[in-house]
């Protein structure tokens, strides 16, 4: 057995994106040492943070298979979770919509296929039913399939209310560090990480679409990275009208294809394409990935108006050369929550409660915490009565003060989330916490305010504030350039 560091934790989980960070929050619940080692300077900077937001029903994955169980399980514990953690969310629906017989058929397979899964309280609706529930979709649709327990959500705040809520328990989120190495001492392992070695009895590999990377360190390949990015409009929230549910089309062997959907935020979001690319870096928007979005969306809603358009993003999923999540104990106390693709989202909160039986299962003892918290609580000064915003405002006047005017998003807000359990380096840090710069003129505004308000909480140097991941430094000088004349 190898000589231990100073510190040795129970359980080390590598990636902090909403599988890795679900995981840390059933984990912490137990008397554990945890730790949890982002590569990145936050939380959330992987798929977790660039995806459709959908909670997906679960007639979608093939039955009997791992993803279809923990997608319904997922979606199953959604509601109550994120009324717990102050997540947003609707539980909206939602149609996937056919438009020839042949794609009747393939409707009333996923409804077969979700009867299997478990899925509540599916219908097939008729032409007239579609029309009704949705007056802004193609007259040429012919009928539909209803899940009403399908729902859309905050992604980047799921991921972020997990682990915060691991970090009150006491786990340990140690952002840039990334792991580059593995060691077995026998007994435990070695993570060589950016930030220093970490010592763990227990390893959880939840790295996306680096996870093949991080399971090749301990064993041999047992599955094939093919990351796939997805490219997508966001419009403005006078496009929101357009739909009332998930708006899917029939899928296809590229996928569950383009989506038109309202947002939490009471936007539409509009996408994804799915394009073969050689890692998790390519989030680029390309021409032509958002031309192919916009043409195959006309076939759901002719008349979206892109001028509305406030913004284009793109994510990479963690797809494999199987069709399944990729789950399991890989070598000794070393457990795989890898190959996340689609559901990964919805299926993250069951994953995380399936990566606590799997390591139950390889010895680790878990008891329970008494103090364990399970519940958090944010305000939102938008949504209070007015009332309780004077209230709020008298007992703090931050709250009197609109640092963004698109989402009305208070100073009082912007302080609490520089000051949170996992505290933001950057200001899209401070946007995915307190949604300021989510709005029409995303952050034209409130950027130059968050950034001072960032050096001033923080104690920092303006020129020292990131807008995104490392290196994104906003200001360079603090003189005014001479113009030359
Ligand atoms: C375009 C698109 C649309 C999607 N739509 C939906 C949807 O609507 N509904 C749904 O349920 N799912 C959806 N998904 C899938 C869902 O987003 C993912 O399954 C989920 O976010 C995966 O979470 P994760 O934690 O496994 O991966 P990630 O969020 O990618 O997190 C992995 C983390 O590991 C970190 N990491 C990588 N390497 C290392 C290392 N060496 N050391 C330390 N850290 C490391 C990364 O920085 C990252 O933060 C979609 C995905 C995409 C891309």
């Amino acid at each position: 057995m190898g000589k231990a560091g100073e510190s040795m934790y129970d359980v080390a989980i590598i990636g902090c994106g909403v599988v890795g960070a679900a995981a840390a929050f059933q984990l912490s619940r137990y008397e554990l040492d945890l730790v949890v080692l982002e590569k990145e300077n936050d939380v959330a900077m992987g798929a977790s943070r660039a995806n459709s937001a959908i909670i997906h029903a679960g007639y979608d994955p093939k039955p009997g298979t791992l993803m279809a169980r923990l997608n319904v399980e997922g979606c199953a514990m959604a509601e109550t979770l994120c009324r717990d953690l102050s997540v947003p969310y609707k539980k909206i629906g939602s149609l996937v919509l056919a438009f020839s017989p042949e794609e009747m058929d393939t409707v009333r397979m996923l409804y077969d296929r979700g009867v299997k899964n478990g899925v509540p309280d599916m219908r097939v609706l008729t032409r007239a039913e579609v029309l009704e529930m949705e007056p802004h979709v193609s007259e040429k649709v012919e009928g539909a399939l209803y899940a009403p327990s399908a729902g859309i959500v905050g992604p980047w705040e799921y991921t972020l209310a997990f682990a915060e809520t691991a970090a009150v328990n006491g786990a340990c989120v140690r952002r840039s560090s990334a792991v580059e190495g593995i060691e077995d001492m026998g007994g435990y392992y070695r993570l060589r990480t950016a930030s220093g070695d970490v010592d763990a009895r227990y390893v959880v590999n939840a790295a996306g679409v680096e996870s093949e990377k991080i399971h090749c360190m301990v064993s041999e390949k047992t599955f094939e990275m093919k990351p796939s990015r997805g490219e997508y409009y966001l419009l403005d929230k006078c496009e929101c009208f357009r739909a009332n549910h998930v708006l899917f089309q029939c899928p296809s062997a590229a996928g569950k294809g383009v989506l038109v959907s309202p947002t939490v935020g009471g936007n539409l979001i509009v996408g994804p394409n799915a394009e073969g690319v050689p890692d998790e870096s390519y989030v680029d928007n390309t021409a032509r990935g958002m031309a192919f979005v916009k043409a195959a969306a006309a076939k759901t809603i002719p008349d979206i108006d892109y001028r509305n358009s406030i913004r284009n993003f793109a994510g990479v999923r963690a797809n494999t050369d199987r069709d399944e999540f990729q789950i399991g104990v890989v070598a000794e106390r070393f457990i795989d929550l890898a190959g996340i693709k689609s559901p990964g989202l919805t299926s993250a909160p069951a994953i995380g409660l399936e990566c606590v039986k799997l390591l139950e299962g390889c010895g680790l003892v878990m008891k329970s915490k008494k103090d364990a918290v399970t519940t958090r609580k944010k305000t939102v000064f938008k949504e209070l009565s007015e009332a309780e915003k004077k209230a709020a405002i008298q007992q703090n006047p931050l709250y009197g003060r609109v640092i963004c005017r698109c989402e009305t998003v208070t100073e009082a807000e912007i302080v609490a989330a520089i000051h949170s359990p996992i505290p933001p380096v950057s200001v899209d840090g401070v946007k995915r916490r307190a949604g300021s710069g989510m709005g029409r003129c995303q952050g034209g505004f409130c950027g130059p305010r968050v950034v001072e308000i960032l050096s001033r909480e923080l104690g920092i140097s303006p020129l020292e504030v990131l807008q995104d991941g490392a290196g994104s430094r906003i200001l360079m000088s603090e003189t005014k350039r001479e113009v030359e004349a």
